[in-house]
């Protein structure tokens, strides 16, 4: 990969020419792209990332000697490992992709590389990249982190293709057939679903970072951020029966992106369903990735299992494969954060917070009918949601952790505490119809497992089957959560995840309390941030985490009445204060002080947290120390 430039130089030296830049660029065959087309690709799933990187270092030992073996893509090589499909199906038979099957295996891929890929004297090592997990120092907290990060791996062919099998034998076979497939049957299910019922397809944005045109240095420090949670809803138009595509996109100034946040958001689009687009619901599809902290965890589906109280509906809660679960939803982000972008810059809109954002995007809604008075079946409604109305006290959704949740690609609600579970999701014209015991894909896909959810709480007795047992059965908040914990770290074990055992922070979220996490004072040590731009951590990429941290050491400060919205309104508000004391003269901050009077000062003191606190004293300290220096006249200025 080269600039054009260097490379006109290099074609001016190979061929001694005396060529113009010009006319280079103007020779250029049109296959030939600049590295302006080059795009970023991000967000993609390391397991089938390291597995691709090692074909890539495989196909460049194979070019010269033996280019026949070469493998197209992950899937040309999990294939190779299998017995050959038949002709009419889609896909390998199930015994094979679980490697139940005696017949196929990795050894067979051994078998055609037998004398291959051998390490002979004198051969020059090869070169790999793989994503591995490597340990660093936080510069700033100087304590071992863990990241991940591109390596470069070096060593004999063998050693190369040893890695590449040992990926392959359990691993990437189900987890490709497992993506694919829920791909497939998603794609199905849009196409064509039953009456009376919704696909709905979720996922949350990145938050979009509030920013202004002509921005002052001061200002970059302390940005709010929106959250932007879009809902792509199919469903059939009440009046022509046509399938009408409807993006929800639910705006909102919670920062959180939690599952009580989801919960609220479902609630809210389900709402605009009924009261404004006017249709009949029977039943919910709702299709999402497999984020633990947000979709695929206990509470979410202790929520699937009470949809009929709170929706008044059936719902099935799907799953896309693990590390697959790329949808519209992100594109749908994309549109409106564009927008509010475009119009920031050319001052069409001031966007300082989440309720401006949503002024500005709100001309992008499409209504129910065209200006011709046609039906629209192409709408778009944006919808508010404040953090004010995000219940996290639901303590009757507080169960325990469903075994095997991963593995879980289809929940279905039966009744409150009682979901039917299924491996992977099926949409044959028979599951549509809940047809169940008639489905086409019994090949692929197992039938529903009914699962009873076990309470934390002893006054819901959810699991009628153990009110008989329980003495066992009481278990203590904190007991249960040592109980809890464990199951998970078993599933880590025989799941999804060999290669990168501490994996994501996605499927680690899965803490006991509903909310907030039980940090202790070290960690809130830990938070990172810069005493000379007062705020710097607000724009610390996790601010999910960050704004846990906040409610943490409200919590540990001022006991548990303080509600989360307190901490938040009451950080923003100092922050607001302190880093407009930066924009000013620092002296700024004594007159301020003095002109609020002592009782707002106390009531600011009151309000803030920890480290705003710290930070404010700092700054009286620091501000005082030049007021004294300075003579008088300069200060007052
Ligand atoms: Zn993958
Ligand atoms: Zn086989
Ligand atoms: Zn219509
Ligand atoms: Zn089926």
């Amino acid at each position: 990969m080269m600039s054009q430039k260097s490379l006109w130089n290099k074609w001016n030296i190979e061929n001694q020419t005396q060529l113009s830049f010009s006319k280079f660029c103007e020779l250029r065959p049109k296959n030939v792209l600049t590295q302006g087309h080059r795009k970023l690709y991000q967000c993609l799933c390391e397991y089938c990332e390291n597995v691709k990187l090692k074909l890539i270092a495989i196909n460049r030992f194979l070019a010269h000697d033996h280019p026949e073996l070469k493998f197209t893509d992950e899937f040309d090589a999990v294939n190779k490992t299998l017995c050959p499909k038949l002709e009419a199906e889609r896909f390998h038979k199930r015994d094979c992709i679980d490697r139940k099957c005696a017949e196929c295996g990795t050894s067979k891929l051994r078998n055609m590389f037998d004398g291959v890929m051998e390490n002979e004297e004198n051969q020059p090592d090869v070169k790999w990249k793989r994503w591995d997990i490597v340990k660093t120092l936080n510069h700033k907290t100087k304590k071992e982190i863990t990241k991940r990060q591109e390596i470069e791996k070096t060593g004999p062919p063998t050693d190369l293709l040893e890695e590449l099998l040992d990926e392959l034998v359990f691993f990437l076979s189900p987890h490709l057939f497992e993506a694919r497939w829920q791909q497939e049957q998603f794609a199905e299910l849009n196409k064509n679903f039953p009456q009376n019922s919704i696909v709905l397809t979720i996922d949350f944005a990145e938050n979009f970072s509030c920013f202004s045109q002509h921005e002052i240095q001061g200002a970059h420090w302390a940005k709010d951020s929106v959250t932007i949670h879009p809902c792509i809803a199919l469903y059939r138009c009440p009046k022509d029966g046509h399938i009408v595509d409807e993006c929800i996109d639910i705006v909102s100034n919670d920062l959180l992106h939690d599952n009580h946040a989801v919960h609220t958001f479902l609630l809210e689009v389900v709402n605009h369903l009924k009261q404004q687009q006017k249709i009949k619901l029977d039943h919910a599809f709702i299709l999402s990735d497999g984020c633990a902290a947000q979709y695929k965890s206990r509470v979410p589906i202790m929520d699937v299992s009470c949809c009929s109280e709170d929706f008044g509906f059936t719902v099935e809660r799907c799953f896309y494969g693990s590390r697959h679960g790329k949808n519209r939803c992100d594109g749908e982000a994309g549109v409106i954060k564009s927008k509010a972008s475009r119009a920031i810059k050319n001052s069409e809109a001031c966007i300082p917070d989440a309720r401006s954002f949503l002024q500005c995007v709100k001309v992008l809604e499409k209504g129910a009918e065209k200006a011709d008075g046609a039906c629209n079946h192409n709408r778009r409604t944006i919808l508010w949601v404040s953090s004010d109305d995000i219940n996290r006290n639901r303590p009757d959704r507080n169960v325990k952790t469903v075994k095997g949740t991963r593995k879980l690609h289809s929940v279905l609600g039966i009744k409150r505490g009682v979901i039917n579970t299924r491996r992977l999701s099926c949409f044959c014209s028979q599951c549509r119809e809940k047809r169940y015991d008639r489905c086409l894909n019994t090949r692929y896909v197992e039938g529903w497992k009914e699962v009873r959810l076990k309470s934390f709480n002893r006054n819901i007795p959810v699991n009628e089957d153990d009110v008989g047992n329980a003495g066992d059965n009481v278990v203590h908040e904190d007991a249960a959560d040592d109980d809890e914990d464990r199951p998970i770290l078993e599933d880590a074990d025989d799941d999804d995840r060999p290669i990168l055992e501490n994996a994501d922070d996605e499927f680690d979220n899965d803490n006991g309390s509903p909310g907030i996490p039980d940090l202790q004072i070290e960690d809130i040590n830990n938070i990172s941030f810069d005493p000379n731009t007062s705020f710097s951590y607000i724009k610390d990429d996790d601010s999910v985490v960050q704004s846990q941290k906040f409610q943490v050491q409200k919590k540990t400060l001022y006991g548990s009445s303080i509600t989360k919205s307190d901490t938040l309104t009451g950080h923003y508000r100092t922050t607001n204060l302190l880093s407009r004391s930066v924009i000013f003269p620092k002296n700024c901050l004594l007159l301020i002080l003095f002109f609020l009077g002592p009782d707002t000062v106390s009531n600011l003191i009151y309000r803030c947290c920890f480290i705003c606190l710290y930070h404010f004293v700092i700054k009286v300290y620091v501000d005082l120390n030049v007021f004294f220096r300075l003579p008088k006249q300069m200060a007052i200025i």
